[in-house]
């Protein structure tokens, strides 16, 4: 285990003696961080470095948190432009790759996604895992590895890759909402789910007995959405979590279609949906909270549910803005995911949570660079059921990130900002759970491009040999008809 000097680095509480306000961040000089057994024990300023110490450049913050991934995602980066569309035909691409994936492609390109997103400062990630069984939705067998299979192959890539991981595991029952009510889940959705809440929470309590053992991962709860678990459903997934004591994340009005179907079917919002069957609350983390009444915000944040935002992802699917400020104003710590992975970068995402309201509002300065160095480490590993991590202080868990301040986008800048301007590219060592998992913007596990582009390229061929296979099904059918 190492011991870290660091040139700067960014420690809690405020920077000067009497600061007004609550108790910031702030950057310090000379910094060393004393480590063992993955935690940090002691954090000294203004000193040199001791021989042996490993030194970080730059500005060291605390490890990021990516509070909502779905690792497989990332092979649709870059390939569902041509067309233009909609939210509900991006989705139609993702359940053609969902379709495609075995437990040993998705540790593949899991890994490389892991891996991806450490090179880029993260430490921490909540994986919203919701493709558990086999395509026809039958548990895998105990001879593929059981039916924790999936979550197993992610637990092996955040290893691989050096990130903890908190895996959401994601009760998934039907298909959407109709004017009737929930409808079945569709052909393509039918390995993600497992029947009834019942027989989810059981593969989920196996899960955790498995994993009790390992301190770099966690197993927390997920509704997918009201879209996905009825009322009664939603109930009883929140009950799991509170006797577990694990977080519970769950998707909430990213489209204006969810709402209209909760209004439709159930008349009340999907935030009101959550709200009566007991599922809100500070162990809860709603994700994206774009299209909300001002009911909805009151009801999150008095119930002091988390708001995982999402900037990347809601620009990129056209999803909406959004009320950030309200949000967080309201009583709900904010975090963010890169979700889909159109990005890697959580500082990005941090960043986006104030461009984004600067372009609803017309003003600036809603969240100031302290506050979004918070949202983008305490406050995310918080939601992942990290207390007390993010920080660098003894007896956080030893995650650090250097952010270069000599690069062509942070040269010039003022440290203390540099979170409105340095993104992944700009990471330069990682330090998660102790070890070095990044040294001068290498990955341990080598050639992360290389890594990816060989998953994508495995998975988008197997999901060709699929559609090819399910043509000839079909017209073999036909002529027996
Ligand atoms: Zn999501």
């Amino acid at each position: 285990m190492s011991d870290y000097w660091c040139e700067r680095a960014w420690l809690p509480g405020p920077g000067e003696p009497g600061s007004p306000g609550e108790p910031r961040g702030h950057i310090a000089e000379s910094v060393r961080v004393e480590t063992e057994a993955g935690r940090i024990v002691a954090v000294e300023h203004g000193v040199p470095a001791a021989d042996g110490d490993v030194r970080l450049r730059g500005v060291v913050l605390p490890g990021l948190a990516d509070a909502h991934s779905h690792a497989f995602h990332r092979a649709l980066r870059g390939r569902t432009h041509a067309d233009g569309g909609s939210f509900w035909t991006w989705r139609q691409g993702m359940y053609a790759l969902a379709a495609a994936l075995t437990p040993d492609l998705y540790e593949r390109l899991a890994r490389a996604v892991y891996a991806e997103l450490a090179l880029g400062g993260t430490t921490a990630v909540g994986e919203f895992h919701y493709v558990h069984h086999r395509p026809d939705g039958t548990p895998y067998p105990a001879a593929q590895g059981g039916p924790n299979a999936m979550a197993e192959a992610l637990r092996s890539a955040a290893r691989d890759a050096g990130v903890h991981l908190t895996l959401l595991d994601t009760c998934y029952l039907h298909g959407g909402l109709g004017p009737d009510g929930h409808q079945p889940l569709a052909h393509e959705q039918a390995r993600f789910g497992d029947g009834t809440a019942e027989a989810w929470a059981r593969r989920v309590d196996a899960l955790r007995t498995a994993w009790a053992d390992d301190d770099r991962v966690l197993v927390g709860a997920a509704a997918h959405s009201v879209r996905a678990v009825a009322p009664d459903e939603l109930a009883a997934v929140a009950r799991w979590a509170q006797d577990a004591r694990a977080p519970l994340h769950v998707h909430l009005s990213e489209q204006p279609g969810e709402n209209q179907g909760a209004l439709a079917a159930f008349g009340v919002t999907p935030t009101r949906l959550l709200h009566d069957a007991g599922a809100l609350g500070p162990g809860t983390t709603a994700v994206h909270a774009v299209h909300l009444t001002d009911d909805d915000v009151a009801l999150l944040g008095t119930s002091g549910t988390g708001v995982c935002l999402c900037p990347t992802t809601e620009r990129d699917l056209a999803d909406g803005i959004a009320p950030g400020l309200r949000l967080a104003r309201a009583g709900s710590p904010l975090s963010v995911g890169t979700d889909q992975h159109v990005t890697a970068d959580v500082l990005a995402e941090a960043r986006g949570v104030e461009e984004h309201e600067r372009l609803a509002t017309g003003g600036r300065g809603a969240f100031d660079p302290a506050a979004l160095v918070d949202v983008a480490t305490s406050a995310g590993h918080a939601a992942l059921g990290r207390p007390g991590a993010g920080r660098i202080a003894a007896g956080a868990p030893a995650d650090l990130v250097a952010v270069r301040t000599d690069t062509v986008r942070t040269a010039g800048s003022d440290p203390a900002q540099l979170v409105l301007v340095a993104g992944a590219a700009d990471a330069s060592d990682v330090v998660a759970g102790g070890e070095l998992v990044v040294r001068d913007g290498v990955h341990r596990a080598g050639d992360v491009a290389r890594m990816l582009a060989e998953a994508i390229d495995e998975i988008w061929a197997a999901a060709e040999r699929d559609t090819e296979r399910d043509l000839t099904h079909d017209i073999t059918r036909g002529s027996d008809a």
